[in-house]
């Protein structure tokens, strides 16, 4: 995992100051269609115009290809079971 840090993006679910970013594949500043997992709040994202954060629709989803959103459910699965652990 290549991790990327730049200028701020809000997450516009939880509000939270996102400064980095990580590419499973390599090193990569965020881009304009790139779609995102908040690792705060499991909220899927989407890089729209003007490099504004947005809630990921069903419809984004579904134009991924399929194995991207299997490993963006999963991360967000995992992620929100640790959460859960880490809560009790
Ligand atoms: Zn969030």
């Amino acid at each position: 995992m290549h991790t990327t840090r730049h200028s701020p993006f809000e997450c516009p679910t939880c509000s939270t100051r996102i400064d980095s970013t990580s590419n499973l594949t390599r090193e990569r500043q965020p881009y304009e269609g790139a779609v995102a997992l908040c690792v705060y709040c499991g909220q899927m994202l989407i890089f729209g115009k003007g490099m504004v954060l947005r809630a990921a629709t069903d419809a984004d989803l579904d134009r991924l290809p399929k194995g991207l959103r299997t490993t963006l459910e999963n991360a967000r699965a995992a992620l929100r079971q640790a959460k859960s652990i880490i809560a009790n």
